[in-house]
């Protein structure tokens, strides 16, 4: 789960990393009281949305005075800013964050993620701060700075010290950043994180060391333990598929393609994503539904998965080992009930293999139902080769 910077700056400052004072707005009137509360000679005046590259796409002005704050604010909110990182379509500003300016000297690069192949939490820097981290990582790469944490111990002070040193951060800088760098170490470990990422973290011209941009990310299944953090969700700014169903608990990724998946475990659900590929098709989404599928969560799934007209054609692909097959098939039946007027067809083709626990029991209840347009296969490799024809078949008519 993501949340805007000014949710992130707000947990960072409880943690003691230091960020610039201010506060979100949410119209212009906000927007120019914050700026009076804050009484700075520069006010950043910043639109908020779930996505970076708000700089270069004028989505980050620096007003001189509240004049200028008023008049940036009426520009930035409600419009819909488009960055390298929100896709052609943009964003639309409902949220600014007012806050006090830096005199910048020179910015930074400073985050944590986890690391899948040491299974750590890595902290990674570069002097190379404010600009694209990937484009460090492909043009530059001696200039990011890692240092990897052991669970057990955590970021050693002697480990943030040797990276502030990498990073070349001035001496006198040298404790402010260390200090920083264990506050947030700290943050990602007690609010579940996977990403925190400064992205500038600046030394400011009176060498103070301020976080002037910040992005949490949270894993999804610790968001139990974080009521507080589950709080600050904006819906506004996620996939409304997505939200459905995670709302259901079922594991949904768009993936933008016609051809729509509903499977069983995520391994398989991988496997099937790749042969979809595999056969020219272009998947939809990832959906692993679960080991216990009701029929009630059958037929939410393919509600998601038909809203908006997105796909040409389901894929169900189940193997049956804590999933019984009749429960499977009970619920195209129930979902054919609910989507269609007439209980007896799905908008789209529908393409079924089944296979395991009660699979005969499975394949009558599809034979049974009046339900149109649902072809069984024989295969996993079938089905996914038969739905890619349906609907590269539908596309050509
Ligand atoms: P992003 O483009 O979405 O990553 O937004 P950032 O918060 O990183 O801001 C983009 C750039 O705006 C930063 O790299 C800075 O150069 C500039 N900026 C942000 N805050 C200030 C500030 O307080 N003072 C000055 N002079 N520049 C700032
Ligand atoms: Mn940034």
């Amino acid at each position: 789960m993501n949340i805007h910077e000014y949710q992130s700056k707000a947990i960072l400052r409880g943690y003691g990393v230091n960020v610039p004072d201010g506060g979100a707005a949410f119209s212009v009137e906000e927007a120019v009281k914050q700026a009076q509360t804050l009484g700075a000679d520069v006010t950043v005046v910043k639109a908020q949305i779930h996505a970076g590259g708000r700089g270069k796409a004028g989505g980050v002005k620096l007003a001189k005075n509240l004049d200028e704050v008023r008049q940036y604010a009426q520009e930035l909110l409600g419009k819909t800013l488009v960055t390298h990182q929100t896709g052609p379509d943009g964003k639309v500003v409902k949220r600014l964050l007012i806050e006090a300016g830096s005199n910048i000297k020179k910015e930074y690069y400073l985050s944590f993620v986890v690391d899948r192949q040491t299974a750590r939490v890595v902290m990674m820097g570069s002097e190379e701060g404010g600009v694209d981290i990937e484009k460090v990582a492909a043009e530059s790469p001696e200039k990011i700075v890692k240092e990897y944490i052991d669970p057990a111990i955590g970021l050693a002070p002697f480990q943030a010290t040797r990276m502030a040193y990498k990073m070349h951060f001035p001496k006198e800088t040298i404790r402010q950043v260390t200090k920083l760098m264990i506050n947030l170490h700290h943050t990602f470990v007690k609010k579940d994180c996977s990403l925190a990422e400064i992205n500038p973290l600046v030394v400011t011209q009176e060498n103070d060391v301020v976080a002037l941009d910040a992005k949490l990310n949270f894993d999804d299944s610790g968001l139990y333990r974080h009521p507080d953090i589950e709080s600050l969700r904006d819906e506004a700014e996620e996939d409304p598929k997505e939200l459905r169903a995670s709302k259901l608990g079922l594991n949904y990724v768009n993936l933008g393609g016609n051809v729509a998946c509903m499977v069983n475990g995520a391994g398989l659900a991988m496997a099937t994503v790749d042969i979809l590929k595999h056969f020219g098709g272009e998947p939809a989404n990832f959906l692993d539904v679960g080991g216990d599928s009701t029929p009630e969560k059958i037929a939410e799934a393919f509600q998601i998965m038909l809203d908006s007209g997105q796909a040409k054609g389901i894929f169900v692909n189940i193997f049956g080992g804590i999933n019984k097959c009749d429960l499977v098939a009970q619920g195209i039946v129930d979902a054919a009930k609910i989507i269609s007027q007439d209980g007896k067809s799905l908008p789209v083709p529908v393409v079924v293999r089944l296979e395991g626990t009660n699979v005969e029991r499975g394949r009558q209840i599809l034979k049974d139902s009046p339900v149109a347009n649902v072809i069984m296969a024989e295969t996993m490799e079938g089905g996914a080769e038969e739905i890619v024809r349906l609907v590269k078949g539908d596309s050509h008519a």
